[in-house]
C-alpha cells in the first residue's frame, strides 16, 4: 500500500518552500506528538480530494555563489530521480527561464521520470500569461502556471501530478511477499546485516515492475518464503556538505520506510541509542508501520546479567513514543540471531494485518468502563458508546462517545493498553479515531 513520492526540484527562490507549505498544510501537525522528530519540512504526507502520497522537497541549503546553484540542483535532481514517482520541477516567471534551469530539464528529461513543469509566481494569470510560454523551450512539457503565495492553480497542479501516478499506488498490490525497511544512522551496519542475511541464504533477484527505485531491494528466500529487504545504505552519495547528506539520507529514510510493511531500525550497541535514532525511528511510527529495534554489534560490548535490561531502559526511555516496538540484540559479525529476525519479521506482519471482531472488542471496551470510570468534566461524563476495528496496516480503531472533547488523550491509551492486555499487536502501533454520535 505503498503511497507515491513527489519531488520538488527548482532552483534557490523559486517558491519551492512555499509550495511545500502550502500542500502540507496543517497535516504537519501529525509529527507533534512524536518527541524527537524534526520540524524541518523535508517530507510531508499530503491528502488531495481521494488521492495520498508524500512530497519531498529536495532543496535544502542555500548555495553561496552563483555557480555552485547549478551543481546543487544537480544534485536535487538526481535525488528526485532516485526517489521520486513524480518530480515537480519549478521555475520562476519573474526571473524568467535561466541556463540553470536548461540543463536541469535535460537531466530530468533523460531520467524518464514523469515531471510537471511548474512555473510559479504567476499572482495574475492575464498579466503574466504571455511569459509563460517561452517555458515550453525546455522541453519537457507543458507548463503549469501557479502561484504558490496566493494558491492559485494548485488544484490544476495537483490534477496533473496525480494523472502520472504508477497504476495501483495506494492500493493493495498483488506482491504480498513482506517488505522490509533496514533503516538507521551510517556505520551501526545495515549493510553487514543485509550481507550477513545473504550470505546464509539463496539470493534471487527482485524483479518487480514498475519502478526503478526498487534496483536496490534485495529478495532473500527464508524456509521458502521470500522477503524483499529495502536497504537504506545501499545507494550512498557522496557530498562535502553535512547538511546536505543529512537531507539526503532523511529523504531515503521515508521513501524506504514508506514502502515497507515493517521497519528494522538498527541501533549501534557500541554507541547506545541517541536523539538521531529518536528522529529516524519517529519515520516509522509517524507512518504506522511495523518496528523491530535492532541492537547491532552486541558482540562489541562487555555484558553481564544486566546489560540487556539496561539497553532496554535507555531504548524506552528515549524512543519513549514507541513502547510497542519490539526489540533485538543482534550481532552481523557473529550472525548472533539474525536468523531470529524472519519470525519477529512474520510475527510483527501479522499484528499489522490483525483484525478483532466488532463484539470482541465491545466486550472488552464495556470491562474496561466498568473497570475504571471515564472522565468527566463539568458535571459531563464521557459516555463510550461502540468501538470497531475500520483497518490494517496499522490496526485502527474508530470508537463513538457522546462528547470528543471528554476523551482525554489518557483514557484512549488506557483503551490501548487493554486492547493490548488481550491481542498483544506487538511491534505495531495502533491508531484511534474518536467520533461524536449524538
Ligand atoms: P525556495 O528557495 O525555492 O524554497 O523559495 P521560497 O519558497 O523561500 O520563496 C522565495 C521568495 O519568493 C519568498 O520571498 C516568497 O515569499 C516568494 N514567493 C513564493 N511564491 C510566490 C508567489 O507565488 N508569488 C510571489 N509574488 N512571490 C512568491
Ligand atoms: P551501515 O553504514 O549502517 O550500512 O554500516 P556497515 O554495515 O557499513 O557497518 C559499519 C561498520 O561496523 C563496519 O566497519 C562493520 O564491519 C562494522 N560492523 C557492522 N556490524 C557489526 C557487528 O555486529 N559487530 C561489530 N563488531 N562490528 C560490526
Amino acid at each position: 500500500m505503498s503511497k507515491p513520492v513527489v519531488a520538488i526540484v527548482g532552483r534557490p527562490n523559486v517558491g519551492k518552500s512555499t509550495l511545500f507549505n502550502a500542500l502540507a498544510g496543517e497535516m504537519i501537525s501529525i509529527v507533534k506528538d512524536t518527541p524527537g522528530v524534526t520540524r524541518d519540512r523535508i517530507y510531508a504526507d499530503v491528502t488531495w480530494l481521494d488521492k495520498e502520497f508524500t512530497m519531498i522537497d529536495t532543496g535544502g541549503i542555500e548555495p553561496d555563489s552563483r555557480d555552485v546553484i547549478l551543481s546543487q540542483m544537480r544534485e536535487q535532481a538526481q535525488i528526485a530521480i532516485d526517489t521520486a514517482d513524480v518530480i515537480i520541477f519549478i521555475t520562476d516567471v519573474r526571473q524568467g527561464l535561466v541556463d540553470a534551469d536548461s540543463k536541469v530539464a535535460d537531466m530530468l528529461r533523460r531520467s524518464g521520470k514523469p515531471v510537471v513543469l511548474v512555473v510559479n509566481k504567476v499572482d495574475n494569470f492575464e498579466k503574466y500569461m504571455p511569459d509563460i510560454y517561452e517555458f515550453y523551450n525546455l522541453g519537457i512539457g507543458d507548463p503549469v502556471p501557479i502561484s504558490a503565495a496566493s494558491r492559485l492553480g494548485l488544484g490544476d497542479m495537483l490534477e496533473t501530478v496525480v494523472e502520472h501516478f504508477p497504476a495501483g499506488s495506494g492500493e493493495e498490490t498483488e506482491d504480498d511477499r513482506p517488505r522490509i525497511a533496514i533503516v538507521g544512522k551510517p556505520n551501526v551496519g545495515k549493510s553487514s546485516i543485509v550481507n550477513r542475511l545473504l550470505g546464509e541464504n539463496r539470493v534471487i533477484v527482485s524483479d518487480i515492475a514498475g519502478t526503478t527505485r526498487d534496483a536496490i531491494d534485495t529478495a532473500i528466500v527464508h524456509n521458502g518464503k521470500e522477503y524483499v529487504f529495502i536497504d537504506t545504505a545501499g545507494l550512498r552519495r557522496k557530498s562535502r556538505i553535512k547538511e546536505e547528506l543529512e537531507r539526503y539520507s532523511i529523504i531515503r529514510t521515508v521513501t524506504a520506510v514508506e514502502r515497507a510493511d515493517v521497519v528494522l531500525m538498527v541501533i549501534d550497541a557500541t554507541e547506545g541509542v541517541t536523539e538521531q535514532d529518536a528522529k529516524i525511528a519517529g519515520i516509522a511510527h509517524e507512518r504506522g508501520k511495523g518496528v523491530i529495534i535492532v541492537v547491532n554489534k552486541w558482540d562489541a560490548i562487555e555484558k553481564n546479567d544486566r546489560t540487556m535490561k539496561e539497553y532496554e531502559n535507555d531504548i524506552r526511555h528515549v524512543l519513549s513514543y514507541m513502547p510497542y516496538a519490539e526489540i533485538m540484540y543482534v550481532s552481523a559479525l557473529t550472525g548472533q540471531r539474525l536468523n531470529k529476525l524472519y519470525d519477529m519479521i512474520d510475527m510483527v506482519i501479522e499484528n499489522q494485518t490483525l483484525r478483532i471482531a466488532t463484539g470482541v472488542l465491545n466486550e472488552i471496551m464495556t470491562e474496561a468502563v466498568a473497570l475504571q470510570q471515564p472522565p468527566s468534566d463539568k458535571g459531563k461524563r464521557l459516555k463510550l458508546y461502540y468501538i470497531t476495528q475500520v483497518s490494517v496496516k496499522p490496526p485502527t480503531f474508530v470508537i463513538f462517545v457522546n462528547d470528543k472533547e471528554l476523551m482525554h488523550f489518557s483514557y484512549t491509551r488506557y483503551l490501548e493498553n487493554k486492547i493490548r492486555e488481550a491481542f498483544g499487536f506487538r511491534g505495531t502501533s495502533l491508531k484511534f479515531f474518536i467520533r461524536e454520535r449524538k
